[in-house]
């Protein structure tokens, strides 16, 4: 990925893809790259032993964020800045470093950003602060998208040629927006010009070979049909076993976020009617014998009970069983390298 990514920014951010922000920090390091990009200023902290280059704040510089305002004082933090007003505060922050930020521009997605109108803006405070680069982020990669990236690059470009952070678009658009941008020298080579990647999913979640994701069963017990089990007593539907196994919702097991899409009205409903309620309905993550198995209950904190029906055949306690998690909301108890 590295080597198909001139300028590669890894993100590393919330619960670290899975992996934790240190692990991820540590990966950067071993990639070589000078900067890493984190969400919030909070986990600037559960990085920076780790990492040891540039470190940038993705969510935008606030006063109200006491985190924040120090942060601005670091040296090696990168700040975002989306409002003219925050880079006057900024600017008049004070103290022996100047401030470092990137400067996001709105986009489509209406998320943060300065108007196309106030970009020229930053160039009254350029003695005070230290603008590093453009931020664009853009909505998931399309046509449109596509086309929006050339235009507000060349846009922030023209005001002042610092380098361009970009997400969302292939690698080779990428490098388009690089030569495009660039410049000839007087002997005809081209200099692209600094647009960088900031990439997260793809990177580290792009290889779903790369992991595997398993729960330890605690407790077996064999069941005849109607046996009333677990917190809320529910019938079990049939002979067989309950299979009690690790994970629960401080895992984020079974409770997964919402998709994208045609089926949000379906999962609100269920969110609203509380589907988990079916007892014995709610398909679970855990494979067990080599199928998915229905929950009994409502998972607890930390271990759910699952049924498995005769015929099939039971784990032995401290057996690892495969469970399906998502990757950007799960909390592991333990990841292993191997
Ligand atoms: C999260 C984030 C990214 C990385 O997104 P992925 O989809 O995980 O690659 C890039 N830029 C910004 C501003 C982000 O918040």
């Amino acid at each position: 990925m590295l080597e198909r990514t001139p300028g590669l920014v890894p993100v590393a951010k919330g619960n670290g893809y899975g992996f934790g922000l240190p692990r991820l920090a540590h990966c950067a390091r071993d990639l070589g790259v000078p900067m890493l990009a984190v969400g919030v200023p909070h986990e600037v902290d559960l990085v920076r032993e780790e990492f040891p280059g540039d470190i940038l704040v993705l969510q935008p510089w606030r006063a109200f964020d006491a985190t924040a305002v120090a942060l601005a004082r670091d040296p090696r933090v990168i700040s975002t800045i989306s409002r003219l007003e925050d880079l006057e505060l900024l600017g008049n922050l004070g103290g022996d470093t100047k401030p470092r930020v990137m400067v996001e521009a709105r986009t489509t997605m209406q998320r943060h950003g300065l108007l196309p109108e106030e970009l020229e803006g930053i160039t009254a405070w350029e003695s005070h602060v230290e603008v590093t680069g453009w931020r664009i982020h853009l909505p998931l990669h399309s046509e449109e998208t596509e086309a929006e990236a050339r235009t507000l690059a060349r846009a922030v470009a023209e005001i002042s040629p610092a380098p361009i952070g970009l997400s969302h678009v292939p690698a080779s658009t990428v490098a388009a927006i690089a030569d495009e941008l660039g410049s000839t020298g007087p002997d005809g080579t081209v200099h692209p010009y600094d647009v960088r990647l900031r990439m997260g999913t793809e990177l580290w979640l792009g290889d779903p070979q790369a992991w595997q994701t398993t729960a330890t069963v605690l407790d077996v017990h064999p069941v005849s049909r109607g046996a009333e089990v677990g917190y809320h007593q529910h019938r079990v539907p049939g002979d067989g076993w309950v299979v009690i196994v690790a994970g629960g919702t401080a895992n984020g097991i079974g409770m997964e976020a919402p998709t994208a899409g045609a089926s949000m009205r379906a999962r609100a409903i269920s969110v609203a009617t509380g589907a988990m309620e079916a007892a014995g309905k709610a398909l679970s993550p855990y494979t067990i014998d080599g199928r998915k198995r229905m929950f009994i209950e409502p998972p607890h904190m930390q271990s759910s009970m699952v049924f498995l029906p005769k015929g099939a055949t039971p784990p032995a306690v401290g057996d690892n069983v495969p469970v399906q998690v998502r990757m950007t909301t799960v909390a592991f108890d333990e990841t292993i390298e191997e």
